[in-house]
């Protein structure tokens, strides 16, 4: 068995024709960056995720970096994140000058502390970025009340949770702005970099438009800086033909999931917790905890099955953050999940036969080491 975290090559037959289609009718149309097939994209995304507008960007820094930019948070500015994350997540805030406070997780589901982050915040926390992290999202009202009470923004990292709603609203419509990633491996991927930040603020919209743009108002006309970061029609058209299988895709990573959660029982083998309800976990990645992870990791490659490590090194580790602030109490939770945690594959292509031999391996692995 070869069984690896994400196998573009087995996708549908369909699915590669389709792709072929739109990138020769891009490559015919003789238009190339923000254009039709950009607007047809963003009109379809800011409907899946409800919302009123979806701005295609380069990727999902440049998504973080405008959504903070535009929502008004400056240099100096405090900016509460989690540990556990994709470094972009932190570059964002950095790239504006504004300075990352970083708080502790819930070690049952890896996603910020709430009352971690009520001991971060301070006289210039301006918002919080909430990484809805491996593809959930998780008491929405809790942050909504928490942000409203101590008039802070709300921001979210939605790189890992494509269509995952809570009581039927969905990641990125629940603060002043969503930042999608796109990258390839993500839930909805391009064939390359691409972003998108969501929305329902009109105003919010239209200078998103402008500072990915230079910010351009039109054509040659600066009323203030910007950036480069537009979306182009190829990866616009590609990920036109993706979304449409999104929802089938999600059904089955969550299909996946629902067999780990039933089947693993391996006594060396802790889950987090499963989600509030089906639709808030859209299984971007799905990680398990094991105290002798090396050992656990050498074992997994041995049997075949891929795996990788969602997060081996937290922020506060790495050289550029090594002065930022953190909960005063410490990053408890944090230490220890990135010790612990591994992702094993949960991807759509994966046969029943495959998500049994994953089961079937970890749940055997306490008899195989002891043999
Ligand atoms: C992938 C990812 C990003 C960055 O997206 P890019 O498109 O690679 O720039 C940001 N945050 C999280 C949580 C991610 O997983």
């Amino acid at each position: 068995m070869n069984i690896l975290m994400n196998d573009f090559r087995k996708e549908p037959k369909e699915l590669k024709r389709d792709i072929q289609q739109a990138i020769t009718r891009v490559l015919e149309s003789g238009w190339y960056v923000l254009g039709p097939e950009v607007e047809k994209f963003e009109a379809d995304w800011a409907i899946d995720c409800g919302v009123s507008h979806a701005i295609g960007v380069g990727n999902g820094l440049d998504a973080l970096e405008i959504s903070l930019r535009v929502s008004g948070v400056i240099a100096g500015d405090e900016v509460i994140t989690t540990s556990m994350t994709a470094f972009a997540t932190i570059l964002a805030i950095m790239r504006i000058g504004a300075v990352p406070v970083l708080a502790d997780i819930d070690p049952a589901t890896g996603l910020l502390s709430l009352d971690s982050v009520r001991r971060c915040i301070g006289k210039k926390t301006k918002a919080i970025i909430l990484v809805h992290l491996y593809g959930q999202i998780r008491q929405m009202r809790g942050w909504q009340s928490l942000a409203e009470e101590q008039g802070i923004l709300l921001i979210e990292d939605c790189a890992q949770s494509h269509l995952a709603s809570l009581n039927g609203e969905k990641a990125g419509s629940f603060g002043m702005a969503g930042a999608y990633s796109f990258y390839p491996t993500k839930n909805l991927g391009a064939m390359g970099d691409a972003g998108a930040v969501v929305t329902n603020s009109k105003s919010f919209a239209m200078e998103a438009k402008q500072f990915r743009n230079y910010g351009q108002s039109v054509r040659y006309e600066h009323p203030k800086i910007g950036i480069n970061s537009r979306l182009d029609e190829m990866q616009a058209a590609i990920l036109s033909v993706r979304r449409k299988w999104l929802v089938e895709f999600t059904e089955r990573r969550r299909q996946i999931a629902r067999y780990y959660f039933d089947k693993i029982n391996s006594s060396k083998i802790q889950l987090l917790a499963p989600p509030e309800q089906a639709e808030a976990h859209v299984y971007h990645l799905f990680v398990i905890l094991c105290k002798e992870r090396d050992k656990f990791l050498a074992y997994l490659a041995h049997k075949g099955i891929q795996s990788l490590i969602h997060y081996p090194i937290p922020v506060h580790h790495q050289i550029p953050c090594s002065a930022l602030k953190y909960d005063p109490r410490g990053m408890v939770q944090t230490e220890r999940h990135a010790r612990e945690c591994l992702s094993i594959p949960c991807h759509p292509q994966m046969s029943d036969l495959e998500v049994e031999y994953v089961i079937d391996s970890i749940n055997s692995y306490d008899a195989e080491i002891s043999k």
